[in-house]
Order: structure tokens, then C-alpha cells, then sequence
């Protein structure tokens, strides 16, 4: 590749520093509650949550933090490991020619090969998948999920996956065979109603085949949040409750959807264990993040981020094809052997763009936070509402720089008590960082 190239994506890379966001999460007021959309399926993120709650028990917070770190390496190493070996082998080669022998066409040849790759990646990854998702949160009090249930979001998940991938993989390829050169503006223009399909089609479709949900199912609470919506000017947002308590006793809530989709969702075990004004507080925080269109921010990074990666892809992987054809046992991009190499380079970039995702969160997660101290008034409300989200969890002690970047999405618990506890801009007769989004702010 030209020099002048690597020079060109490297800048492209590190524009996305300056703030992108995370393809899979709904905001949520602690923990992102990861979601499903078919454009991180094309882009293999890889599932990020930042189960970290505040607990007054350092050798805790230091067990999990030693845990979460080799967990968190062994991911980032398998994304990379599984696609180099199934590549540099040739066995994607070969997988790509059977495929073609049993497919009868692009569309089904293209399919096959998807999810044998699916599978052979979701087989290796099983272990580590196993204890990070399971025997981790249970080791550490996050989940008391039942094995039964583990097993059946996983299979669910898996799926989705091979779905979306049998589904949607053709697309790119038959793209780049129509056009060598520009099949990645294509290919990114077919992503985008696919992208917001998915935002309209994850609330209804998908999460309910992992969860139950359902209305309030008491008056008094379902009065005080809807005043609350209409003070927000928010008109048709559903309100619902998900059974949470059967798999955690943890507290969170999140606003996901767009359009008439869009919808608040609250724990269960949000409902039981806070009062009236912190649930309202929690609530506040969740119409923040509808009213400040943070929704819409993210599906439009999401979608310039897949034009980036895609373009950084058409660059970067015809070289490298060339240069190691003879390993790979195929030398052109349009073979869909090339499809392990598509997975390093885009794994490649989430090493950039996770961290500028997770900062550009935490700017949100703040925004949401003051626009909730606005609205609702009560700061002690919101204090005691996090101490409540706290419970239950550790906290780590002394994060290292480069596990803060890929991990916290959300800013520390105790950094947001803090602010919780001093900002009351009315009383001294400052004005509103929000009121513009309040209906009658007092
Ligand atoms: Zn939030």
C-alpha cells in the first residue's frame, strides 16, 4: 500500500477520537444494557458492559478488576486469533469453495460460508464467552441467572446472528463485484435502512424473545412518570416494566426505540426497591437521553462509522490480499474468503473507535444526569437512588488508564453522587442548562 494511503486511514482513525460512540447500547441509566442491531453484527463488536458498582470492599473490587482484565485481553486476542488462523491457513479458502459447491448461487453460497464461520467463531469463543457471561457476573453477586436461561439467550443470540448474517453478508459481495471501487459507499447506503430497521424492530421483535415485558401495573406510579413525560413535552412514550429479577437483583433502566417504537423501560427491580421520587429520578435520567436525541446521535455516528470502516476496508484489504495470497489460497477482495480478513480490520478499528465510543457516552450519561437534576429537582432523590443502584456490586479500587477507556461507559457512581449532591444551579440564580426541553420549569 502507497504511504501517502496509511497516512490517509491513519488520520480517518484518529478522527474517530474525537467522540464516536458504541454501536449496541441504548443509554441506560448505570450499566449498558446491551442491544442487538445487525450493523454491529456487520462491524463484530464485541459485547461491552460495564457491571461496576460501588461496594466498600477493595480486595473485591481487586479480585474482579484482575478477572475483568484477562477477560477482557482474551476477548480482545480471540477477535484477532480465530480470523488470523481460519485465514492465513487457507481454510477460508477452502470453505469458501465448498460453500460455492453446495450453493447454488451468490446468495446461498455466500450464506453457508456466513455461518460456518459464525459457528466455528462462536465454538472457539465458547469458553471464554462461558465464564465471562456466567461464571463471572455469579462469581462476583451480579446475576443469580439460572443455567437454563443462560443457555437459552446464548442459543437465541446465536440465532439472530446467523440470520443476520445469511441475510445481509451478500450484500457487500455482490457489491464488490458490480463495483470494485465504490462498493463500500454501496455498500454502506444498503446499511442504513437495515441500521434503522433494527432501531425500530429491537424493541418489539427482539428484546421481548429475551425478556417479558409489561406495564407498570400500579396507578400512583404510572401517573407521577407520565406527568413527568409531559412536563418533558414527550407525547406516546411507552412505559414498561422487564422481569430482571429472575436473572439479577442489580437496578437499571433504559430508553431504547425510535419513532412510535420508542419506549422507557424500567427494571422490576428498579420498581421494588426505589421510592416514588427516585424512580422519577431514574426515569428523568432516561427522558434526558430521549429529549437530548441522543438516540438519533447514535445511529447518525453509527452510520458515518460504517462508511469509515468500510472505506478503511476497501483500502487496506486488497494489499494485504496481494501480499499474502499465497497463504490465503485467494487473491481477490470479492471472494468471500476475504471475510476473516474484514473481521481483523474492523476488530482493528474498534480498538480505536471502543474507547472514543465509551468517552462520548459518559458525555451523554452527563448530559442526562443534569437534565435530571433539572426536571425532577431532588437532588436527594437522585443521592439515594444511586446509593441503591450501588448496591450489590465492587467497585475498582484503582483502574488502570487503558481499562477505564474500553470499559467505563458510564462515569464512576461516585463521581455522579458527587455532582448529585452540589449542582442546584436555581439556587443560585443561575439559569438552566435544559430548560428549554422543561414545559414550566419552576
Ligand atoms: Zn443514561
Amino acid at each position: 500500500m502507497k504511504s501517502k494511503n496509511k497516512v490517509w486511514i491513519l488520520i480517518f482513525i484518529l478522527t474517530l477520537t474525537i467522540g464516536v460512540f458504541s454501536f449496541t447500547k441504548e443509554k441506560s441509566v448505570f450499566a449498558g444494557e446491551t442491544g442487538k442491531s445487525i450493523s454491529r453484527k456487520v462491524l463484530n463488536e464485541s459485547k461491552i458492559s460495564n457491571t461496576l458498582y460501588d461496594k466498600n470492599d477493595d480486595n473485591l473490587g481487586e479480585s474482579y478488576y484482575r478477572s475483568d482484565r484477562v477477560v477482557q485481553a482474551a476477548k480482545i486476542i480471540m477477535g484477532f486469533l480465530v480470523p488470523v488462523v481460519i485465514l492465513f491457513t487457507g481454510f477460508s479458502a477452502k470453505l469458501s469453495n465448498f460453500s460455492k459447491s453446495i450453493g447454488k448461487n451468490l446468495f446461498l453460497s455466500i450464506g453457508i460460508y456466513g455461518i460456518v464461520y459464525n459457528l466455528i467463531d462462536s465454538l472457539a469463543n465458547l469458553p471464554l464467552t462461558y465464564y465471562a457471561g456466567y461464571i463471572q457476573s455469579h462469581v462476583f453477586g451480579f446475576s443469580h441467572q439460572s443455567f437454563n436461561t443462560w443457555i437459552r439467550n446464548y442459543s437465541i443470540n446465536l440465532l439472530l446472528n446467523f440470520v443476520g448474517i445469511f441475510l445481509f453478508l451478500w450484500i457487500p459481495y455482490k457489491l464488490m463485484k458490480k463495483s470494485p471501487k465504490k462498493w463500500w459507499i454501496y455498500t454502506g447506503i444498503a446499511i442504513i435502512p437495515i441500521t434503522l430497521f433494527m432501531y425500530l424492530a429491537q424493541p418489539v421483535i427482539i428484546d421481548p424473545l429475551f425478556n417479558k415485558f409489561k406495564p407498570l401495573g400500579n396507578e400512583t406510579i404510572e401517573r407521577s412518570l407520565v406527568e413527568l413525560t409531559e412536563k418533558a413535552n414527550i407525547k406516546d412514550c411507552t412505559i414498561l416494566q422487564i422481569d430482571k429479577s429472575r436473572d439479577t437483583s442489580m437496578i437499571n433502566a433504559y430508553m431504547t426505540g425510535i419513532g412510535k417504537a420508542k419506549r422507557i423501560v424500567l427494571w422490576d427491580t428498579a420498581i421494588n426497591k426505589l421510592n416514588l421520587r427516585e424512580l422519577s429520578f431514574v426515569m428523568a435520567h432516561e427522558i434526558g437521553h430521549y429529549v437530548l436525541g441522543h438516540i438519533k446521535k447514535l445511529i447518525f455516528i453509527q452510520i458515518i462509522i460504517t462508511f469509515i470502516v468500510l472505506y478503511i476496508i476497501s483500502k487496506v484489504a486488497p494489499s494485504i490480499i496481494k501480499r499474502y495470497r499465497g497463504k490465503f489460497k485467494f487473491n481477490k477482495i470479492s471472494n468471500v474468503a476475504s471475510y476473516p480478513l474484514a473481521i481483523i480490520i474492523i476488530n482493528f478499528c474498534l480498538l480505536f473507535i471502543v474507547p472514543s465510543a465509551n468517552a462520548y457516552s459518559c458525555y451523554m450519561e452527563r448530559q442526562a444526569d443534569t437534565f435530571a437534576i433539572e426536571i425532577t429537582r431532588d437532588n436527594e432523590a437522585a443521592v439515594s437512588a444511586f446509593h441503591k443502584l450501588s448496591k450489590g456490586g465492587v467497585v475498582v479500587p484503582k483502574p488502570d488508564i487503558f481499562y477505564k477507556m474500553w470499559k467505563y461507559d458510564h462515569p464512576p457512581i461516585k463521581e455522579r453522587i458527587d455532582f448529585f449532591k452540589i449542582y442546584k444551579p436555581w439556587e443560585e440564580g443561575r439559569s438552566l442548562k435544559y430548560d428549554k426541553y422543561i414545559i414550566n420549569p419552576k
